[in-house]
């Protein structure tokens, strides 16, 4: 009716994990996700790019690959990269173990999987010498209101920034 044909299995390009981010395998934080599996892991992990200017990163409900956006890739400031990269290998591990991202009725900052990696991407943050002010203005995104980021800080144990009226 439309006149049109749309073929609508496009291949996902996979990438090798390793083939760009080198070194993860020795962070400790890394390695508290997968103990003596982790270099195995890390070389099994694929990545895809996408070009959209939306967006940092995530990991695939669908088969755990991590998903990037290049845009943020190459403009991101290089101790954010790191520190997501940090929170997106611990969902890999979530996702290996089955949890569920994104349960129903669950707001994002409650999903314990959230919590959870958030909280090692502090501590790491805490670790490379990131202040407190610093880590908590990288932990605002734009998709959560200033309501959902405050419960977010509290949640993973922060303490909440003051607001002024
Ligand atoms: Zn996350």
């Amino acid at each position: 009716m439309l006149g049109v044909s749309i073929q609508r299995e496009a291949p996902i390009e996979l990438h090798r994990f390793t083939d760009y981010f080198q070194g993860f395998e020795d962070v400790d934080a890394v390695r508290a996700q997968f103990g003596e599996e982790t270099e195995r892991v890390l070389t099994d992990l694929k990545v895809e790019f996408y070009s959209s200017r939306w967006g940092y990163m995530g990991v695939s409900d669908q088969d755990g690959h991590i998903l990037v956006s290049a845009h943020y890739l190459r403009r991101g400031e290089e101790r954010e990269l790191y520190l997501d990269v940090i929170h997106e290998l611990v969902h890999v591990r979530q996702f290996r173990e089955g949890k569920e991202f994104f349960p129903d009725g669950v707001d994002y900052p409650d999903l314990e999987t959230e919590i959870e990696a958030y909280r090692v991407a502090v501590e790491e943050a805490r670790r490379i010498g990131m202040t407190e002010e610093e880590i908590l203005e990288y932990l605002k995104v734009p998709w959560m209101d200033e309501e959902e980021y405050g419960r977010l800080v509290a949640n993973i144990g922060m303490e909440a920034p003051v607001t002024p009226a």
